[in-house]
């Protein structure tokens, strides 16, 4: 590709509005723009990088029996439709995507509005057969991040994330064991206070305790003896009342897991009044005609502090159990710094990131059914994994950069030669370059040939801000000696090397 032919353009200044290093560095490339509605464009080089990606997950797929299917609705109404007996199983399907998600458009690709993916399903007889496929699946995930050179981190729900100040998502993680999860899901170790013989139920007076906080320095006691209520309205429907102990905060994301909807939202003092609570002052005792979720600590904390259900004051002693029941116990719990970690109990710090992979665990289809060996209709197993590829081009770049431009590895730059042709005196260096190009193309290299009559300093300066791996610079000088000047973008140095050991030398640094 001459340059002069290539539709983008570098840029000398980063567009104002971009908050990572990736987008600065891909926009100034000539690799994205930004568009309507807080989407992104992927131009030319963007595009090619991305094509390399997609060639190479498409190998990796095909080699682990995938099948590549066109952009589709439902994975489940697919299997219910073509899959019938035991002998159709087990199936891989993947597709190329672009899946829509949350728009941060100061965020560059991280927080695109709409993003290429690569979809997997694996469909089998049982989950056992899944587990297997997860392997393989997982193996092939770490090796593109390997040979990306980003520095994924697996979460424990299987899925990965890349860790960065500006990735927009909260993250747990712990500093001893690698135990990762997004904030919203991240597990605690979570430890029962000493169990107690219940004691019976009495009313105090707690005048403008309000708060949790409030509420503890009045009674003098520590806020994990008291029961933090969470008033939600869960898919504009049903009102429901969240029960914490008043040391923790509630995960919205848990909770939603937990009653299987969609929308929540905080509820009114209204809403809360008409289901016969005082706002401030509700309690679990007596309250009827709500959907109660207690904390899977809560039956474990007997003698809390909780609402009266009458404005200034309080009920002490409340226990699970014997005062009321939940319909649902679940962990709802926020984990946050300073949190035990669930698996090696050292303190967890919370960290952003972006998520690279998610993951659908393995689960029974609904709706879709297969006849087994002896002529029973049996669910189907699915899982699926989402690799989402333009946040996976932009942790590229966050990562591998310096302050003149991106700097790719191989297994991404959209152009493995950067030839730059700088005009001669007495040589026609502009003949020497063309045959180089062609050479070089004919090869089997990819090369971006800037044959602008511009100066070197300008075309030096592309050559960085685009980042190819490898420089190559066709000059008078060098030429002299039979050489041409070949500078790696990941080194200082330049190198003079003779022109028929150029694509040895490439090769040996393209790896
Ligand atoms: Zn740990």
């Amino acid at each position: 590709m001459k340059l002069t032919d290539l539709f983008s353009t570098t840029l000398r200044k980063a567009p104002a509005d971009a908050e990572t290093a990736s987008y600065q560095w891909l926009a100034r490339g000539g690799y994205i723009r930004p568009s309507a509605n807080g989407d992104f464009v992927t131009l030319p080089l963007a595009e090619r990088s991305l094509n390399k990606l997609r060639a190479r997950l498409r190998y990796e797929m095909e080699t682990r029996g995938g099948q590549e299917i066109g952009a589709y609705a439902e994975i489940e109404s697919l299997a219910a439709g073509d899959i019938q007996s035991y002998r159709d199983l087990p199936k891989v399907v993947f597709a190329f995507e672009r899946i829509q998600k949350k728009s941060h458009p100061r965020l560059g690709l991280f927080g695109a509005a709409h993003s290429p993916s690569l979809d997997i399903h694996v469909l089998a007889a049982s989950e056992n057969v899944l587990k297997n496929y997860a392997k393989s699946i997982n193996k092939m995930l770490a090796g593109f991040f390997d040979v990306t050179k980003i520095n994924a981190n697996q979460t424990d729900c299987g899925g990965y994330a890349f860790i960065t100040a500006k990735g927009g998502t909260p993250y747990i993680r712990c500093p001893q064991c690698g135990y990762l999860d997004t904030q919203a899901f991240a597990q605690r170790g979570k430890k029962a206070l000493p169990a107690e013989d219940a004691l019976p139920l009495e009313k105090v007076a707690t005048p403008d305790a309000h708060t949790i906080e409030a509420l503890a320095n009045f009674l003098d006691i520590p806020k994990e003896k008291t029961a933090k209520a969470v008033f939600m309205v869960a898919d504009e429907e049903r009102l429901v009342f969240a029960i914490l102990r008043g040391d923790m905060d509630m995960s919205e994301a848990k909770l939603m897991t937990a009653l299987g909807s969609s929308v929540l939202r905080p509820a009114t003092d209204q809403e809360i009044l008409d289901a016969g609570a005082v706002p401030g002052y509700a309690s679990p005792v007596g309250i009827e005609n709500v959907l109660v979720v207690v904390d899977d600590l809560i039956p474990n904390s007997a003698n809390l502090v909780a609402g009266a259900n009458e404005a200034g004051y309080h009920l002490r002693n409340v226990n699970y159990g014997r005062d009321y029941t939940a319909q649902i116990v679940a962990d709802i719990a926020l984990t946050k710094t300073g949190d035990a970690c669930p698996k090696c109990e050292t303190p967890l710090s919370q960290v952003n990131g972006v998520e690279l992979v998610g993951t659908s665990p393995a689960r029974p289809l609904e709706n879709a059914t297969f006849t087994d060996e002896n002529g029973k209709g049996q669910p189907i197993w699915s899982a699926s994994w989402t690799l989402d590829l333009g946040r996976s081009l932009a942790a590229v770049a966050e990562k591998h950069h310096d302050d003149y431009g991106l700097i790719l590895p191989p297994a991404v730059t959209p152009y493995d030669i950067h030839l730059v042709w700088l005009p001669g005196k007495e040589i026609n260096t502009r003949g020497e370059a063309d045959d180089l190009y062609m050479n070089l193309t004919n090869t089997g290299f990819t090369v971006l040939y800037d044959e602008r009559d511009a100066r070197a300093g300008e075309k030096f300066t592309d050559a960085d801000l685009i980042g190819c791996p490898v420089r190559i610079t066709v000059g008078e000088k060098a030429l002299k000696e039979n050489c041409v000047e070949i500078k790696l973008r990941s080194e200082k140095d330049r190198a003079l090397v003779e022109l028929d050991d150029i694509a040895n030398y490439v090769v040996e640094n393209l790896e």
